[in-house]
């Protein structure tokens, strides 16, 4: 998966806090990318590359409160959808 830096630490970080409350979602590795692609998937994301080589992705026009709200929601339904759609038998 692409490097999405804050965005996808964020993501993650929330993610695994939602699973957490969610003991019978799937917890696989191809389950959590799939709730990663779904959290992700939407928002406005803008990439630039940095002077190091990196890309620096950001979403715009939201601020980090509003952002953090945003990943919040995206993360509760992405593993609703997901453990409730597995792409694997269960
Ligand atoms: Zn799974």
């Amino acid at each position: 998966m692409a490097i999405y830096n804050y965005l996808e630490d964020l993501i993650q970080v929330k993610l695994h806090q939602v699973l957490s409350k969610k003991e019978n979602a799937c917890r696989c590795a191809r389950c959590v990318d799939d709730m990663m692609a779904f959290a992700i998937n939407g928002l406005p994301v803008i990439s630039y590359s940095t002077s190091d080589g990196g890309i620096h992705r950001e979403v715009q026009n939201l601020t980090n409160d509003s952002l953090k709200i945003e990943i919040a929601t995206r993360c509760v339904r992405a593993v609703d959808l997901v453990s409730k759609n597995p792409r694997h038998k269960r």
